[in-house]
């Protein structure tokens, strides 16, 4: 069952970024497994036992279910059968169910589709009615209320662009500024607009109950605007009684603003980047999504890299050399994990698009590894002054690791908040994270660089020999080797005691 090449050699002299720019190495030893985690999305391309099983071996870390297509009981059965393969396989493997928010559409036209043409005047009507040339029924039924004139309504993901002219009462009057084929259902996004639809709708929270009863181990809330809105799914998992992460999806220009309060509330964000970049001009999109991960690691949260990263490969067994680069470069980012939505959904080669990713991923850590450059993720924190507890004991794990040349760290996470935070610190040498709660356990798995361990209750009664024997069980030690032993980190200020021991092996 395991690999004993699963990591390479942390102790291996990692300081070589002066021969780096020498020459450049293209056949250097690859990491055995990946630090970088994927989710890929199931749908109708990949929901069967087969490929299931097939993805788990690509190397899925997590699957994605989203709630926006399908009933509870296709759901419930998919995660049934999730959690069968998975122990089968002996994959660990988390789930996270995708809400789908208040995503705005156009109704439905007769003839299925209508042409708008520049500088035609059009109608968008909140009334219930079939559309036509020049009238486009919305589903958004405060949007004559929450628009003003003079803003920009963007349509099919932003192909087609119109800007408000007028509104007399559900009427909506437009000019449209960018034509093409409108079909039914296509999104709405409202760039310029304040819109006041709740995050979490009335089915949203029907569907998270639902999940929260299946025991999925994330809920992704969909269009957050503020701290507020994940608060509300907050206190719906609450009420469940349950320790569900959840990943708050960054995809409207105004959650920008409370990035830092989202941040503390969320247990994880996704950089949902389709609506994200129709929302906000595509240009700003790289950047911002830079901002993010720092952002993220800062405050010790994991985040989530999603939407057209290997997109041709819906159709195509090999994707283009830009998506390869964007997948590279959201690694090099420090990204925890990145993200297959239509690709495994939908796609012709959803195994092919895990394979793909899985290498792309482990190639560019690899030279990330061999240059040295992991620990250079978190010059951010190093830098600031008074760092809290938990960030310098994860950094100093971080730096310890590397100077002496430690052959991975054994973090005892009952929460999992010891194996957040030195991941966060993107150490080099490999860590091991053991825990005694499956939840815990299955939640690790979204973590950059987190091998998850479930092991009994009984045996943490001694943690330095469980330490040393996970290291040796997974191969990594040889005797007179260094170990790292972290333990008790906690959220609650006052039991948050951590703590790093050095182990001879
Ligand atoms: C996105 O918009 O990028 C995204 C991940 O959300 P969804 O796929 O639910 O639209």
């Amino acid at each position: 069952m395991l690999n004993p090449l699963l990591f390479c050699p942390a102790g291996r002299n990692i300081a070589g970024r002066g021969n780096a720019i020498m020459t450049i190495h293209t056949d250097i030893q690859w990491l055995a497994d990946r630090r970088t985690k994927i989710i890929a999305t199931l749908g109708p391309a990949s929901a069967n036992a087969m490929t299931i099983c097939r993805l788990l071996m690509a190397g899925v870390n997590l699957f994605r279910v989203n709630m926006s297509h399908g009933n509870h009981h296709e759901h419930g059965d998919m995660i049934r059968l999730i959690r069968r393969l998975s122990a089968e396989v002996e994959k660990p493997v988390a789930i996270l169910a995708d809400l789908c928010g208040p995503k705005i559409r156009v109704g439905t036209f007769a003839g299925g589709s209508i042409t708008l043409n520049n500088d035609e005047k059009v109608i968008i009507t909140t009334r219930d009615v079939i559309g036509k040339s020049g009238l486009i029924p919305s589903q958004y039924p405060k949007l004559a209320a929450d628009i003003a004139v003079g803003q920009h309504i963007l349509l099919a993901d932003g192909l087609m662009e119109l800007k408000v002219e007028a509104i007399e009462g559900t009427e909506v009057h437009c000019v449209v500024l960018q034509g093409g084929q409108l079909s039914d259902h296509k999104g709405m996004n409202l760039p310029d607009t304040h819109v006041t639809a709740a995050s979490l709708t009335d089915k949203d929270r029907l569907d998270a109950e639902f999940a929260l009863g299946c025991g999925v181990d994330f809920l992704a809330l969909s269009f957050v605007r503020t701290a507020f809105d994940v608060k509300a799914l907050r206190a719906l998992i609450n009420k469940a009684g349950t320790s569900t992460g959840l990943v708050a999806k960054i995809e409207r220009a105004e959650a920008l603003q409370h990035i830092e309060d989202i941040l503390a509330a969320a247990d994880a964000i996704m950089v949902a980047r389709g609506d994200l970049g129709v929302e906000l001009p595509p240009e700003k999109v790289p950047m911002i999504q830079q901002a993010l991960i720092t952002r993220a690691r800062e405050a010790n949260k994991p985040v989530i890299i999603a939407t057209q990263m290997l997109e041709s490969m819906i159709d195509q067994i090999r994707p283009t050399r830009a998506e390869v680069s964007d997948v590279s470069h959201a690694v090099t980012s420090g990204a925890d994990a990145i993200m297959l939505s239509a690709e495994t959904a939908a796609g012709l080669h959803p195994v092919e698009a895990v394979e793909m990713m899985d290498r792309v991923a482990r190639y560019t850590e690899s030279s990330l590894w061999y240059g040295g450059t992991f620990g250079s993720f978190d010059m951010e924190k190093t830098s600031r002054q008074g760092m809290p507890v938990t960030d310098a004991l994860a950094v100093s794990t971080a730096q310890l690791s590397r100077d002496l040349q430690v052959k991975c760290i054994i973090v005892i996470s009952e929460s999992g908040t010891s194996a957040t935070a030195v991941s966060s610190a993107r150490p080099a040498a490999p860590v091991i994270a053991i825990t005694a709660i499956p939840a815990t356990f299955r939640q690790m798995c979204l973590l950059w660089g987190v091998q998850p361990v479930l092991i009994k209750p009984e045996e943490l009664s001694n943690k330095v020999s469980l330490a040393r024997f996970w290291a040796r069980t997974y191969g990594l030690v040889q005797p007179g080797d260094r170990i790292l032993l972290v333990r008790w980190f906690h959220q609650d200020p006052i039991k948050n005691t951590p703590s790093i021991t050095i182990l001879n092996v």
